[in-house]
């Protein structure tokens, strides 16, 4: 059912078979998954009848058989955000909204589910991973309930929300002492040596494409229509160039017209290679190591990189880098306006997106859309100080009539609409 021919050099174009490879022999560049777009036969109204998860766009997804997990993973709400755009004085803002992703709550349920797939297809026993928090807990999540074996790396300095959100499942946890890059380096060498499945090593090519989904998604969300502008996250930069990839390939599958959005690159400054690079004027970005409290997001030396600035160009989008304290505001004026509740890595994200905003970069009278791609709860630290202590009462009436009273807010129940 799925199109996929095989894979291809994204550099020098030569094709290899759909196994587990990463890497061209040639060149060194990264293989892509190639697909048969004349054969793929896709109306909106099929894709619309079949259930909300990722895989209604399997035709577009790099698996032989059936879907092995991921039932639950994708179709996340596309919120249109008018009390916020208020707020920032824009006519038309949505967030497409991650950080309720099932069943771990980021944009990584999708890479997952359908790496995990592959994995299963080709043949490994034991799924693995290099993360900065929530890659780790959504490839436990996912191992779990297909019973397959799981070992995670992470760097040891991580939130005490991310580190649960992998152990709950009884993966094995490495906490590396080093930061995501020395963690990444250290599973290159053990995937060689090992032959485990490590989704964003040796099954980059397939667990990439899951990404896809995330544009898809909101393409349909919007009467399939492509929005004018899009903020996304960069970390190892899977996400970003996929994104566009899976709204390009809608088009070339017939399903929408038009033009590409601009796509902006979001970065925490404390990490921020890639923007770096897209101010620098620069191909391929220069490693920084990184200090910033978006720690999902703190990636020094990104994978795809090249792919980020290339495709961030070709759209006619740029990148904003935006300081910790910018991103805690950020997340504070998400929930306050919206009820969403993100992560440093969705902070960053809006942070940007009201930085390009406010430069005039993005014009206040077109459509946007902001990537959220991760949970605040797993990041409870980073809010610690910001959010409202609850006022401590006795069960007593007295004592409670007592405290209103004190507000100088009136007597009445009407006095609460205040
Ligand atoms: C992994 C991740 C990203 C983006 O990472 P890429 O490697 O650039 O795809 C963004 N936000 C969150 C919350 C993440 O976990
Ligand atoms: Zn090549």
């Amino acid at each position: 059912m799925s199109a996929l021919i095989g894979l291809q050099c994204h550099l020098c174009k030569t094709t290899f078979p759909a196994d587990a490879l990463y890497v061209c022999d040639r060149c060194l560049g990264p293989l892509e998954p190639v697909y048969d777009y004349g054969a793929v036969r896709l109306t909106r109204e099929t894709i619309e009848k079949r259930p909300k998860n990722l895989w209604r766009y399997r035709e577009l997804l790099p698996i032989a058989g059936e879907p092995r997990t991921g039932f639950n993973s994708g179709f996340t709400p596309l919120v249109r955000c008018d009390r916020l755009a208020s707020r920032l004085g824009v006519r038309e803002l949505y967030v497409k909204d991650d950080s309720v992703n099932h069943p771990t709550l980021s944009y990584k349920d999708r890479v997952v589910s359908v790496a995990a797939t592959r994995a299963v297809e080709l043949g490994f026993t034991v799924l693995a991973c290099a993360s900065t928090g929530n890659l780790a807990n959504s490839l436990a999540a996912h191992a779990a309930r297909l019973g397959i074996e799981c070992c995670v790396f992470i760097p040891d300095n991580l939130e005490a929300g991310k580190l649960l959100g992998s152990a709950i499942f009884h993966p094995t946890i490495l906490a590396i002492a080093g930061n995501y890059d020395d963690v990444n380096r250290l599973c290159t060498q053990v995937g060689d040596r090992y032959g485990w499945g490590f989704v964003n090593i040796n099954l980059r090519s397939y667990y990439a494409e899951g990404a896809k989904t995330y544009g898809f998604e909101i393409v349909e969300q919007l009467g399939w229509k492509y929005p004018r502008h899009l903020i996304a996250p960069v970390a190892g930069g899977t996400l970003l160039p996929r994104i566009v990839r899976g709204m390009r390939e809608l088009r070339d599958v017939g399903l929408v017209d038009g033009d590409l959005p601009r796509v902006y690159a979001a970065q925490a400054a404390g990490c921020a290679p890639v923007v770096r690079a897209l101010e620098a004027g620069l191909d391929h970005p220069e490693p920084v190591r990184p200090d910033t409290i978006a720690k999902s997001i703190a990636i020094g030396n990104p994978a795809d990189g090249y792919q980020v600035i290339q495709c961030v160009r070709a759209t006619g989008g740029s990148g904003a880098a935006v300081a910790d304290a910018q991103i805690v505001d950020a997340i504070q004026l998400l929930a306050e306006t919206e009820g969403i509740f993100t992560e440093p890595a969705g902070g960053t994200t809006l942070a940007a997106a009201i930085e390009l905003i406010g430069r005039g970069v993005i014009p206040r009278d077109e459509s946007i859309v902001v990537c959220v791609t991760g949970n605040g709860y797993k990041t409870a630290e980073v809010v610690a100080d910001r959010v409202t202590t609850p006022v401590r009462l006795s069960r007593s009436f007295r004592e409670f009539e007592a405290w209103w009273a004190a507000q100088g807010r009136g007597s009445t129940a009407a006095a609460l609409k205040v």
